[in-house]
């Protein structure tokens, strides 16, 4: 049994989240998961309708009512301010404490990877990025705005209980998933505060898990092993800017925006799957969106849900369809959104 809150969203989130369910039902089916959806109107249209964002009595169902949250995009050119945006997935990540940005960075066919000479082998890693604190809390201020004189303050919260929960997230996930590796990457010799509370709570909690074996990288040079030495980089924890920045760079290496999923994670609660592109209004309307970062979202929530097994079927698929060309046309195919659901179904 698993109560699963549907968020389409705008744009493509209409097109590729009715694939991503019919995957779902699909294998709902076939191995009885005893899954109920609840869809929710909340996105641009219903903004520009009435105004509502994300009332607070559907957060509370969020919270009390549902296992998962399955969200497409949010973003449309109709509201330059993206306030509804910011109240929907900014406010589930902090009103629901998701504190895990879960990214996996991993190749599944050489073909899609910028870089010389490497492969799904070298390719695969999970980034866990720090989800509720950081530099993305807006805490700071202005003072003599549009003068000259003007003096602008961005204040990062790094809490020790936020930074040795998002670490200890690492490690658990490392041992369970059987992982080679922990790496730690901050700012420490430059950000001489927070980044060194980083420092002491990665040592203290790693000497708790003297099975895994772990390192740390300042994230100037982690961006740079990245493109250089992926095979280095296993399970890597970072703070909340670095994670953004260097999970997009992920994204490139492993084939780009419509093969990457996310989930915003706490651990044992309801917890929010997504893919990592957003509303994409160039392409909107014309069945032509990539699905495949849906499935692996949709792959992560079943994980999330008690059901590993099913996410790696939903990845050899994945991989299949990619080895066999069937894809859309941002990758180089023709197949429409649901064509690409139909050969991803039948490899089920
Ligand atoms: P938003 O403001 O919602 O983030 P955006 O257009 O700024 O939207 P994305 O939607 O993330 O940013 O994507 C950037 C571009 O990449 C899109 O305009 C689109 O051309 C392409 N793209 C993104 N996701 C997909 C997808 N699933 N399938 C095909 N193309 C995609």
């Amino acid at each position: 049994m698993a109560r699963i809150a549907v968020i389409p969203g705008d744009g493509i989130g209409n097109e590729v989240i009715p694939e991503g369910l019919r995957v779902l039902r699909h294998l709902d089916g076939k191995h009885g998961l005893g899954l109920t959806f609840e869809h929710f109107d909340l996105g641009a249209e219903r903004y520009l309708r009435d105004g509502t964002t994300m009332p607070p009595e559907v957060m509370a169902r969020f919270r009390d009512e549902f296992d998962a949250i399955l969200l497409g995009a949010l973003g449309d050119p109709r509201v330059p301010s993206n306030v509804h945006a910011k109240d929907i997935l900014l406010g589930s990540r902090f009103q629901l404490d998701l504190y895990v940005n879960l990214r996996p960075v991993r190749l599944l066919d050489a073909r899609y990877c910028p870089l010389k000479g490497k492969g799904p082998d070298e390719v695969d890693m999970v980034v866990f990025r720090e989800n509720t604190e950081g530099l993305y809390t807006g805490i700071g201020g202005q003072f003599k705005r549009g003068t000259e004189d003007e003096v602008a303050i961005e204040q990062e919260i790094n809490t020790r209980k936020g930074v040795e929960r998002i670490i200890r997230a690492a490690f658990e996930y490392a041992r369970a998933q059987k992982r080679r590796s922990v790496c730690m990457s901050d700012k420490a010799n430059a950000m001489r505060h927070g980044h060194d509370l980083w420092q002491r709570v990665f040592k203290l909690v790693a000497a708790e898990y003297p099975d895994i074996p772990s390192f740390h990288l300042y994230v100037d040079v982690l961006a740079m092993e990245m493109v250089r030495a992926p095979e280095r980089l296993d399970v890597i924890v970072t703070t909340n800017l670095f994670g953004d920045i260097v999970t997009d760079l992920g994204a490139a290496l492993q084939g780009g925006l419509g093969l990457a999923g996310s989930g915003n994670i706490h651990p044992g609660k309801v917890s929010l799957f997504e893919p990592v592109h957003g509303s994409a209004p160039d392409i909107a309307g014309q069945g032509i969106a990539n699905p495949l970062a849906t499935m692996l979202a949709c792959g992560m929530m079943l994980t999330h849900l008690g059901h590993p097994e099913l996410e790696a079927q939903i990845q050899d698929a994945v991989r299949g369809n990619l080895a066999d060309g069937q894809v859309t046309r941002e990758l180089g195919g023709s197949m429409s959104t649901k064509d690409v659901t139909d050969a991803l179904i039948s490899r089920l």
